[in-house]
């Protein structure tokens, strides 16, 4: 049997079974892999609108599988969330960031994403503390990103946990914001500095630059925006391809951009390349 069309329905689907195979395969990879070095964190870099400065970068770290090549995050950090050992890979991960950020001018900052098994099962406030100290990276040059999976376990210990964390200098940054259910009032309830606002709406608005009957998109972005301004909220577009679309949502009132227009996740070694070349680079 075959799927077909949009109407997928029950029918064995070989394709699915494939990706379980997959899955499974990564997950006994993992383990070995990541004792052997096989990780890699790029960055991708943060324009703030108003006078076009590098803000800083987002770590997103990269599988280099011995034989499968690159693998995504979107491919197996899920994985890793299932059997903990996301714990391992964000420590590191974290660890790296901030030491690659130490060889930037400051105030570049470093966002780092958290995973909210980090959240639940660890003590994120002495990891972040133990990997600045090492570092000797300034707790305001970091910033952590969360999502809102990692605000629906216990509130009141994570909302201590943020402030906590503040208290220390660093800045937090609700990630993806507008793909959860109830984003509202975990923006009144969670001490944040900045809302990532997801792709999905920002693609939905770059099709309104060329589609010029609906504004829809555009009216989202600008009631989103207007609620983090009264919430004393940055805001960070994600995914800006082009032009276009970046002078759009600056008009809307983002204060942040991110996106491949301004470059894409890069090497720790190429993002000191385009630190000294910006803004010049832009152009090229
Ligand atoms: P995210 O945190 O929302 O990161 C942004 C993703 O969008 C990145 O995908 C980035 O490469 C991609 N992106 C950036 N600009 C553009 C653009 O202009 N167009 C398009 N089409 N895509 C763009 P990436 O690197 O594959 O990461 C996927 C997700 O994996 C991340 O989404 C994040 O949720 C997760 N992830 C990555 N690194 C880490 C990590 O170290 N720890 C944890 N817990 N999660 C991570
Ligand atoms: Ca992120
Ligand atoms: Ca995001
Ligand atoms: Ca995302």
């Amino acid at each position: 049997a075959k799927a077909s069309g949009k109407n997928k329905l029950c029918f064995y689907d070989p394709k699915l079974d494939e990706y379980a195979m997959l899955r499974l395969a990564l997950l006994s990879d993992f383990r070995q892999s990541f004792a052997d070095g096989d990780f890699v964190v790029l960055y991708q870099p943060q324009i703030r609108f108003s006078d076009n400065t590098l803000i800083g970068f987002e770590a997103l770290v990269r599988w280099h599988h011995p034989e499968r090549g690159v693998v995504s995050p979107t491919d197996f950090i899920h994985l890793i969330e299932e059997n903990g050992m996301i714990v391992q890979l964000g420590e590191w991960v974290l660890r790296q960031a901030c030491s690659d950020a130490m060889n930037w001018p400051a105030p570049l900052q470093v966002a780092v994403n958290v995973s909210p098994v980090q959240i639940e099962r660890t003590n994120l406030l002495t990891t972040v503390i133990k990997a600045l100290k090492a570092t000797s990276l300034p707790a305001s040059r970091l910033e952590l990103e969360l999502t809102e999976s990692s605000l629906m376990c216990d509130g009141d210990s994570t909302i201590m946990l943020l402030n906590s964390l503040r208290e220390q200098g660093v800045r937090i940054a609700l990630d993806d914001f507008g793909t959860g259910y109830s984003s509202l009032s975990y923006l009144q309830r969670f001490p944040f500095d900045k809302l990532k606002v997801d792709r999905s709406f920002v693609i939905a608005a770059s099709e309104n630059v060329q589609n010029v009957n609906s504004a829809n998109a555009e009216s989202i972005l600008s009631a989103i925006l207007q609620l983090a301004n009264a919430l004393h909220l940055q805001t960070t577009a994600e995914g800006v391809e082009t032009q276009d679309v970046s002078t759009l949502l600056q008009k809307l009132g983002f204060t942040n951009a991110q996106g491949f227009f301004y470059g894409r996740p890069m090497t720790a070694e190429h993002a000191e390349n385009f630190i000294s070349q910006w803004p010049d680079i832009q152009n090229k």
